[in-house]
């Protein structure tokens, strides 16, 4: 991803209130989606940016994604300062082979590769604090069980969070393996679920 300095929010399409208690985020729009006039989401996905810890790694991602070239597109951009949202919810965008009609994508700042440790930061810290938020927000909306799927429960049409690397093991479409396996699921399952109480 080359390019990555200056400010995308300056050509920010502006705000996409979704549907439910009015959650609004700055939205850079991806073109790389498949619009719908409404859908079931019944999984969300997350993933890793591959993209170093820094400030703007959000708007570096949306970036990338608003690029038609990218072919590729996530709903959220998530970093340690920011959200960005890319697709609207409604529509599919294109984050993970074989699971993305049904899915909301995710996108961490970070990488597939980091330890336990390294997810024990203070960024990737305020990135799972800030990206449980958003994953408790579409799961409170869409009535989402907070629990992580696994390849089998995902091909059992299982409603739940899961990660790309299950999405690639369920579908065969993928060799992705993010957010790797020193993601913190258990913790980031109870952030979204306090996240939720604190909501409720
Ligand atoms: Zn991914």
């Amino acid at each position: 991803m080359r390019g990555a300095s200056g400010s995308i929010l300056a050509s920010c399409g502006g705000t996409f209130p979704e549907p439910g208690r009015g959650v609004a985020y700055p939205f850079v729009e991806s073109p790389n989606k498949t619009p719908t006039s409404g859908r079931e989401i019944d999984v969300v996905v997350v993933h890793t940016m591959e993209i170093a810890e820094r400030p703007d790694a959000a708007a570096i991602c949306a970036r990338w994604f608003a690029t038609p070239a990218s072919q590729v597109s996530a709903h959220f951009c998530v970093d340690a300062a920011r959200v960005i949202q890319c697709v609207r919810e409604k529509d599919v965008a294109w984050h993970a082979r074989g699971g993305n009609a049904a899915s909301v994508g995710v996108e961490l700042a970070g990488f597939a590769r980091q330890t336990a440790k390294e997810w024990d930061d203070s960024y990737s810290t305020a990135v799972l604090n800030r990206a449980s938020a958003v994953v408790a927000d579409v799961c409170g909306r869409r009535r989402i069980p907070v629990r992580w799927l696994s390849p089998d429960d995902l091909v059992a049409g299982r409603r739940g969070i899961t990660g790309h690397a299950e999405v690639s093991k369920a579908y065969r479409k993928s060799d992705h393996w993010d957010p790797g396996p020193g993601f913190p699921v258990q913790s980031f399952l109870d952030r979204v679920r306090r996240a939720q109480a604190a909501e409720a």
